[in-house]
């Protein structure tokens, strides 16, 4: 009997007892490769003695000390150590502890930025369809992802929803990268102007999508054209990368591989790798001075922003994977692991795409390739393979569902960027076997 309501109770867990490098063991002693990171988040892997190390020390010598008394050290050297990091002008953070919060405080500082410099009058957000953003209300309301929306909706704020960038559905059969890109950078400006530009304080997109529908990068082009409609009517640019950000993709920024430079970005997940819960916001000195020069302060907070022990840990996560060469070994391993799955999986009848970046993979299933008919979203494909790949000691993410717009199922890969290839192709091997014992019992139930 348990008394924690995280999960559904009828859907039992086994209890992790144990990290070990790219494994988690269970009570029972079984062992998982942890392929998806948890929700791509555990990019060193488990165990690493170095950040518990850092984590311990920090502990002992200074636990907390609230941000309205103090600032810390490790609170500025990982502030210091993003923005080196950063193209210039990307030069200021704001730690919080989860996604979602960093979603909610860029929002803020968004519409704090319009009032600062005389438009108060701006407090609209524009946001895209399959997207996710965070289930506190300020970013499920952002998010495009009506399977969480859904019951919430009364309480959630009205926010205008555009097309995401989705080539392999949405891209029309004559239409070019540049077609594609152009005829949503047209939608944007029509949202836009529909609302009242003098309305709209940001736009806010994955960079690459994640949760709703699985490791989809826009075409070349494609956030050169947003930005630029977002320069024009003075738009907040916001790119959430909790998921797709510090190495995931294979650059330290997803946004570096899109010629661009957000005004505010959204950090989680990889930053902490599980070892602390720790997200950022990163903003542009063009928003952090027009505060200055105005009230001067932001105005927001939470108890636990800039927690000296989560900003010990995520420091070490980082300077791990500086010194260690993580981002590229992201690059070149997603590689592999994008050429493995293309081996196994490029053939197989269900198999409809086979897409990401870096240690960023996604396989998409449907019932019938050349019909592009998904399988019934009620036999749950996606769940059943996760609960196979479970039993088979894999641990994959899975989505999808057409209610979002999002055609078929897919199952996303993240493991940590420590990983090796010989992981990776037992990890393939059991994702192959366990796709195919999932269709099976689909086939059974149709
Ligand atoms: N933004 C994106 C792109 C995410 O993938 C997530 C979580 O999956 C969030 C925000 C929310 O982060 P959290 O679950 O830490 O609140």
């Amino acid at each position: 009997m348990t008394h924690i309501i995280h999960r559904n109770p009828r859907t039992p867990l086994a209890t992790a007892v144990r990290g070990l490098g790219s494994y988690l063991i269970d009570h029972e002693g079984r062992r998982y490769y942890d392929g998806s990171g948890g929700a791509a988040v555990s990019c060193l892997g488990h165990g690493h003695p170095e950040v518990a190390d850092a984590v311990i020390a920090q502990i002992r010598t200074l636990e907390y000390a609230h941000t309205s008394f103090f600032t810390s050290e490790p609170a500025e050297q990982l502030a210091d150590t993003l923005v080196r990091r950063s193209p210039p002008g990307l030069a200021h953070v704001y730690f919080l502890s989860s996604g979602s919060e960093a979603v909610e405080t860029a929002l803020k500082l968004a519409r704090q930025y319009h009032v600062e410099r005389g438009e108060p009058g701006r407090w609209r957000s524009i946001a895209r369809l399959q997207s996710y953003h965070g289930n506190t209300l300020g970013a499920l309301a952002a998010g495009g992802h009506q399977g969480r929306r859904r019951l919430y909706q009364p309480l959630l704020a009205d926010v205008t929803h555009v097309s995401a960038c989705f080539p392999l559905h949405y891209r029309r059969p004559e239409e070019s990268d540049d077609g594609y890109g152009d005829r949503l950078a047209h939608e944007l400006d029509t949202a836009i102007l529909e609302a009242g530009p003098e309305t709209v304080s940001a736009f806010i997109a994955e960079t690459v999508v994640g949760a709703t529908a699985g490791a989809v990068c826009a075409v070349p082009g494609y956030f050169r054209k947003l930005r630029e409609v977002c320069d024009r009517h003075g738009v907040v640019f916001i790119l959430d990368e909790v998921m797709s950000g510090l190495g995931r993709t294979g650059s330290y920024h997803a946004f570096e591989q899109e010629g661009v430079v957000p005004d505010l970005l959204c950090l989680a997940k990889g930053l902490g790798g599980g070892y602390q819960p720790i997200a950022a916001v990163m903003a542009h000195d063009r928003i952090v001075d027009a505060i200055a020069g105005g009230s001067g302060a932001f105005q927001h907070g939470h108890t636990y922003i800039g927690h000296p022990v989560a900003c010990a840990g995520a420091l070490a996560v980082q300077n791990i994977i500086e010194r260690d060469g993580l981002v590229q070994r992201s690059a070149t391993l997603g590689r592999y692991l994008q050429d493995c799955l293309r081996e196994r999986l490029g053939g197989h009848p269900h198999v409809n795409d086979i897409r990401g970046r870096g240690l960023f993979q996604a396989v998409e299933l449907v019932q019938d390739r050349e019909g592009n008919r998904v399988f019934d979203p009620g036999l749950q494909l996606h769940a059943r393979i996760k609960r196979t790949a479970l039993a088979r000691g894999l641990l994959c993410y899975p989505g999808g569902g057409t209610v979002d717009g999002v055609r078929g199922d897919h199952v996303l890969l993240a493991p940590p960027y420590t990983t090796t290839q010989e992981e990776l192709q037992s990890a393939v091997d059991i994702l192959v076997a366990s796709i195919g014992a999932a269709i099976a019992e689909v086939r059974d139930l149709q």
